[in-house]
């Protein structure tokens, strides 16, 4: 499933490249060679698309923020000075609020 690259991608280029690919889908005949290596291409960014919105989000003093651990690391490594910011207050708010829902 991961022989392609999508881990690298940008969340933007992701969803061009799924439309493109969905359009290209929608004009392959049915039968056709060419739509099981679409069809696992999509599935392969939809599969990268699920896992980032199921990562919690990581936010920098200087609010930079990112769901994407090696990238949050690698700004706190090229900037020393700033620290991740505790976000544990915000995320028991969000249980008390999805309680009474
Ligand atoms: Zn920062």
């Amino acid at each position: 499933m991961r022989d392609y690259d999508v881990q690298g991608m940008p969340a933007g280029e992701l969803d061009r490249t799924r439309r493109d690919l969905a359009a290209s889908l929608a004009l392959a005949r049915p039968g056709s060679h060419i739509r099981a290596p679409i069809m696992a291409h999509i599935s392969a960014i939809d599969a990268e698309l699920a896992e980032r919105a199921s990562a919690p989000l990581r936010v920098c003093s200087c609010r930079f923020s990112t769901t994407d651990d090696a990238w949050f690391d690698g700004h706190l490594w090229e900037h020393p000075g700033h620290i991740e910011r505790d976000l544990s207050r915000y995320q028991e708010l969000a249980f008390v609020v999805v309680d009474r829902c």
